[in-house]
């Protein structure tokens, strides 16, 4: 049976340490690296419901990947709401580790999973580094085969996430007909990273949300914007690490949160 400790070494091969944005916090937030890890949830943020699920099944590893704690805590009590999945966790003895950036920029991460769920060509890290780096890089960006209209790829984005089990609108800038060659990648909240597509020269940026300002610069430099939400873009990733560590650790039992849903209800009149 491996230990938490063991299971941490694999996660941080898999999402180098080095790959972190500087004002995340990542790893091994949470815990005992000497502690037994018979049981493994994975989720993207650990939720109430996710940290009572952890603890209604004694799970001894929650791996989230939105950091929890994620700002300093100066108390850590029952009734803060900041603090108080923190001790419901450590009094039951789960452990919590965040890969988050980490996980978003890794080799074999989340955007690199978009993009080649896109089939993008030539696949590269959105923000250049001055040596290529193995282990991954920021965002992602490559091309199609051949252009395809921003109509093509925003079927072609609905299929990815049906594929991937989640059925979401998408809120798409740009005229149906824009023919998009390049595209730039940023799972979650990456609207920040629009400057660096167009630097890149993309077409089209996908990531899963983006404040009103941006869609109108999106609008104004005539690069095409797709957002598909920020839970879309990013849980897909938890069901496959949740697949892949059972498949490494055969004596634990893993699995992907049952409890976690994304907290939109979409109303329509
Ligand atoms: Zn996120």
């Amino acid at each position: 049976m491996p230990t938490v400790g063991e299971i941490v070494t694999y996660l941080d091969q898999l999402a180098a340490r080095h790959l972190a944005e500087d004002w995340d916090n990542t790893g091994l937030l949470l815990g005992d690296r000497n502690r037994p890890a018979l049981k493994v949830m994975t989720c993207l943020t650990a939720t109430q419901a996710v940290v009572e699920e952890a603890c209604d099944e004694q799970v001894n590893l929650l791996i989230s990947h939105h950091p929890l704690p994620f700002r300093p805590l100066k108390i850590i009590t029952a009734e803060s709401h900041s603090s108080k999945k923190v001790w419901q966790l450590a009094s039951q003895g789960v452990s919590l580790y965040s890969p988050h950036t980490r996980w978003d920029s890794a080799s074999g991460g989340i955007n690199q999973q978009w993009a080649e769920g896109l089939d993008l060509w030539n696949i590269e890290p959105l923000l250049p580094t001055e040596e290529p780096d193995p282990a991954g890089g920021t965002g992602r960006q490559g091309t199609f085969a051949q252009p395809l209209s921003l109509l093509e790829v925003c079927h072609k984005v609905k299929s990815f996430l049906d594929f991937v089990g989640l059925f979401t609108p998408l809120r798409v800038v740009g005229e149906n007909e824009k023919l998009i060659e390049r595209v730039g990648i940023g799972c979650g909240g990456a609207d920040s990273f629009l400057g660096d597509a167009i630097k890149a020269k993309c077409d089209l940026f996908i990531t899963g949300e983006a404040r009103f300002h941006n869609c109108l610069e999106a609008e104004e430099r005539e690069i095409g914007f797709i957002l598909t939400g920020h839970y879309a873009s990013e849980r897909f990733a938890y069901d496959r690490l949740a697949k892949q560590l059972s498949e490494k650790f055969a004596d634990c039992e893993v699995w992907s949160s049952r409890r976690e849903g994304n907290p939109w209800n979409l109303y329509s009149g």
